[in-house]
């Protein structure tokens, strides 16, 4: 839409900008009223280890089970979180809620090795996520080691001292970071050698079409050696059908995610999956 210019350089919102602002407002409203009402929950995704066939890790990845709704995906708040800051509190709802989910599971013996959690390259200059993650961490008695951070390209190529301070300090302490939807930024790839995390997700748009797409099997042939060549494990994600997770495994991917392997799903379906492939493996 056209943004008319006043005539002391004031704006004036098209109706049909004053909407997008009503509506970005009122899910703002809902967010807050959401969080305080307990209608966030996670679900969590299986990665597993391509050479054993082991389930290594869950991804956490959050649903709002807004009344009137139904259950509603990340990819329609978190925009509208973010640009509110409201992200914040739901950073620390995340964090806090994928260590007490761990603690239950290893409870019962069933934890996978990592829970990886998704974070917004904004939240690194909104609050301390060394103290966020190593306090969370302790109150539910997980160690820094079973968590994972899942960066964007964002994150990295922040170049104040204070992220890549925070960063080194999750490092140090245990937690391992993992590079998420790789491929896709805008970015060089000089961030790689400045900062080593432990792992890099390809992205699915270049999965979703293996091994057909002759394109994007080069491209995934290449992040493969490139991944490796700098000494670090690559995840494929998205992987949707078996011609898929047999050109990854052919290609030496170390680990893969996907609807072909298992959908994200609520924390006791997935608990059921873990022990399901501890009887297949043992
Ligand atoms: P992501 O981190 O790249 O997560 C992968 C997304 O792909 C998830 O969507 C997952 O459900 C979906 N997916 C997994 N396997 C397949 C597959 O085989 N085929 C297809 N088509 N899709 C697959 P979801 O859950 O809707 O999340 C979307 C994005 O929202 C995530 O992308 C992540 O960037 C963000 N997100 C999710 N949870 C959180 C959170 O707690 N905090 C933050 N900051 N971001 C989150
Ligand atoms: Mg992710
Ligand atoms: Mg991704
Ligand atoms: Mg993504």
């Amino acid at each position: 839409g056209a943004k008319a210019e006043g005539r002391h350089g004031h704006r004036f919102f098209s109706i049909e900008q004053r909407r997008k602002v009503e509506h970005a407002q009122s899910l703002d409203t809902g967010l807050r009223e959401g969080l305080r009402a307990n209608e966030f929950l996670l679900h969590y995704q299986p990665q597993f280890h391509l050479g054993s066939g082991r389930a290594t890790s869950v991804e956490a990845l959050i649903r709002w089970q807004r009344p009137g709704h139904g259950l509603v995906s990340p990819g329609t708040f978190l925009r509208a979180a973010e640009d509110s800051g409201f992200i914040v509190q739901i950073t620390e709802w995340v964090v806090r809620q994928a260590c007490a989910q761990m603690r239950a599971w290893m409870q019962r013996g069933i934890a996978p090795d990592r829970v990886a959690i998704n974070v917004s390259p904004t939240l690194f200059r909104r609050l301390d996520m060394h103290r966020l993650v190593t306090e969370a961490a302790r109150t539910a008695g997980v160690p820094l080691s079973m968590l994972e951070l899942e960066l964007t390209e964002g994150v990295m190529m922040d170049r104040s001292a204070a992220t890549l301070e925070t960063l080194h300090a999750l490092r140090r302490d245990g937690v391992s970071l993992a590079l998420d939807d790789f491929g896709t930024g805008f970015s060089s790839l000089d961030y790689l050698r400045r900062f080593k995390v432990n792992r890099i997700k390809i992205d699915q748009s270049f999965v979703r079409n293996l091994p057909q797409n002759g394109e994007d099997a080069s491209i995934v042939r290449t992040i493969i050696g490139l991944t490796h060549g700098l000494g670090l494990l690559v995840v494929a994600e998205g992987v949707e059908t078996q011609e898929a997770l047999d050109f990854l495994r052919a290609e030496g991917c170390d680990e893969v995610q996907g609807f072909h392997l298992g959908r994200p799903c609520g924390p006791d379906d997935c608990a059921q999956n873990f022990l399901v492939l501890r009887r297949a493996a043992g």
